[in-house]
């Protein structure tokens, strides 16, 4: 088993709306114990495991400050919902067996440990899942920038984003059902297109730095698992 395996580190991004289910706000604990399980079979196949999670499913910073806030106090509640988001798939993945740091880019000690690179490193070696949380610290950016950030920083071998269509289309496939998927796109293709897969800064991280982004259902069972040994459709950004 892992034999085939393509990778041996990678970072998955998961939006914090993946979190909800079908509700409209917040956690759902199965659906957070689903992607437990999808994150779990990959770890058995002894792939590094890196995790950045959103926060929109508690807390959008541009939200907060159309609502009249702050926009860098609004940012920084954003920033800390994502630690709500991690500290609960860090309750699911231990469930399950599966060992794991949060990791937060804000100190906050009695929760969960600060982010030091080389400790970072270390835990991933040691098989520990690796859930970085608080984003990258700072406001105005993004988690999807924040996953750039640490995959670059980890050395992942590629960014797979979690979403609930398969790849990337030329239009949105729950609208279009002539909707054309894309099996490999560059990046600057995706700039060009204005195609709506990462925000801008986050792909001007991926591109600078070659480090491929791999677009795919996680709504899927056993899709993320699939992926990493050669099946399955997803697109790929390089
Ligand atoms: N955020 C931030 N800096 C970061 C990451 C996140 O200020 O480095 C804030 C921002 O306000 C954002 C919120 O945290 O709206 C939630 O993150 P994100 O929007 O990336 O989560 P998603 O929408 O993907 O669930």
């Amino acid at each position: 088993d892992g034999k085939d395996v393509k990778f041996k580190r990678v970072m998955l991004k998961i939006s914090g709306e993946a979190l909800m289910g079908d509700g409209q706000f917040g956690l759902n604990p199965p659906t957070v114990e689903r992607i437990a399980r999808e994150v779990k079979s990959v770890h058995d196949l002894g792939v590094e495991i890196c995790m950045v999670i959103g926060g929109g499913n508690i807390f959008r910073g541009l939200q907060g400050s159309a609502q009249g806030m702050e926009r860098t106090t609004a940012d920084y509640m954003g920033m800390l919902a994502t630690v709500m988001n991690a500290l609960a798939m860090q309750s699911a993945l231990e469930t399950l067996g599966v060992f794991t740091r949060v990791i937060s880019a804000i100190p906050m000690d009695q929760v969960c440990e600060p982010y030091i690179r080389r400790r970072a490193v270390r835990h991933l070696e040691k098989k520990r899942v690796c859930i970085f949380a608080a984003g990258t610290g700072n406001p105005y950016f993004t988690t999807d920038t924040a996953s750039a950030l640490r995959a670059n920083e980890m050395s992942c071998e590629a960014i797979f984003m979690g979403k609930q269509v398969d790849g990337i289309y030329d239009s949105d496939p729950k609208k279009n059902p002539d909707a054309k998927r894309f099996d490999r796109i560059s990046y600057d293709e995706v700039f060009r297109q204005n195609l709506k897969v990462m925000d801008a800064s986050a792909i001007a991280l991926a591109r600078d730095n070659n480090m491929p982004l791999i677009v795919f259902s996680l709504d899927e069972p056993g899709g993320f698992r699939g992926i990493l040994a050669g099946e399955g459709t997803y697109t790929t950004v390089h």
